[in-house]
């Protein structure tokens, strides 16, 4: 099925554009001859415009409008979304699997009445639309067929696809007057907090030191904050230890946390579900510390070291301290 215009939703994120924006656009570059976006923020859209531009979109529909930083749940993304929708005409809009992303999905699903699909990897056109997730712990594809009437809406997996630039595009930036209605603003977001963090996010990071149960305790953590620290990496844990309260939702790696692809991953007792390697195993190198041989993370890992991660820890911050002084 020949696709002629994608809608890419865009997401800012810390002051400049969510990198699963970056990487939907270069798909969309790939797979479409006319690729737009739409943007919906409180302020500062202009300057992301041009971004947006170097990224392949010929059209950026602009929606900038202080109540969207207010509004709760994906409602005011979703209305910018069926604007822009209603003027580009699209085969397909793609929404980047964020919190906001999947919220301002469904809510478009809605709006446009169409049909979402999500979890995705990989997206064919040819013979036909088709979205690919994945089952199992990744290790079988499953292709969802996508015929209903246009725009199909899929939502993917950050880091499914390499972000490139297109080069010095510009892109025409039409503006767009959201109309939102009262049950859209009746509830406001009253506050926010954000968590402290020091070092690279965990999605971002180079390096990933992660833990698991057989961490032993909470306190062993430090180890792998001070390993990831030397190391310019990021800390994260498998779910268990999430679901112990050792440490916050936001380091959880696997099917239900973030999905990391860095050059390297350290697990550092963590036995290997499926569940837990779907979400590093696009790591370029994996290393694990596991002192049950049999562990499946081994069956993964480029390096293995069967041994206690408590005696091994100490020794290899050590050994790289004295490297890197
Ligand atoms: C729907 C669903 C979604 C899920 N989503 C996720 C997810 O997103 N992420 C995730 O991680 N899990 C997820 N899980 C849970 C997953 O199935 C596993 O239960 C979890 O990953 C196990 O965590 P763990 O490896 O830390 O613990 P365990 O399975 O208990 O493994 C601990 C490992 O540590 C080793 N060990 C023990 N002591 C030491 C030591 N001193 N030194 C070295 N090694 C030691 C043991 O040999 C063992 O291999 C999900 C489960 C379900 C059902």
């Amino acid at each position: 099925m020949a696709l002629n215009t994608i809608l890419v939703v865009a997401e800012a994120h810390d002051g400049g554009l969510h990198p699963v924006t970056l990487e939907l656009l270069t798909k969309a570059r790939s797979m479409a001859p006319d690729v737009h976006a739409v943007l919906a923020a409180p302020e500062g859209g202009e300057a992301l415009a041009s971004e947006l531009g170097q990224y392949g979109a010929s059209t950026v529909y602009l929606a900038e409008d202080a109540r969207i930083g207010e509004c709760v749940g994906g409602f005011a993304t979703a209305f910018a979304v069926r604007d822009a929708a209603a003027q580009a005409s699209p085969d397909l809009i793609l929404f980047g699997q964020t919190y906001a992303g999947r919220d301002a999905a469904g809510c478009a699903a809605v709006l446009m009445q169409r049909t979402v699909v999500s979890n995705i990897i990989d997206l064919e056109a040819d013979p036909e639309l088709r979205a690919i997730s994945t089952v199992f712990g990744g290790t079988q594809r499953v292709a969802t067929a996508m015929s209903g009437p246009a725009p199909a809406i899929v939502v993917v997996r950050a880091k499914s696809f390499e972000a490139s630039e297109k080069g010095t595009s510009v892109a025409e930036v039409v503006h767009l007057t959201l109309d939102l209605p009262r049950w859209v603003t009746a509830a406001r977001v009253a506050g926010r907090a954000q968590e402290s963090a020091s070092g690279p996010k965990l999605e971002d990071a180079p390096v990933v030191v992660s833990g698991g149960r057989g961490l032993q305790d909470p306190k062993n953590f430090a180890l792998l904050q001070e390993l990831a620290e030397m190391l310019h990496g990021a800390v994260g844990a498998s779910r268990a230890v999430v679901d112990a309260g050792w440490v916050p939702y936001a380091y959880q790696v696997g099917q239900t946390g973030k999905t990391v692809k860095p050059t390297v991953y350290i697990a550092c007792g963590i036995s290997g579900a499926m569940q837990h390697t779907v979400g590093m195993k696009g790591a370029k190198y994996i290393i694990a510390i596991n002192k049950d041989e049999g562990a499946p993370i081994f069956k993964l890992a480029d390096l293995g070291v069967v041994g206690d991660a408590l005696d091994i820890l100490p020794k290899l911050i050590a050994e790289v301290r004295s490297r890197i002084n």
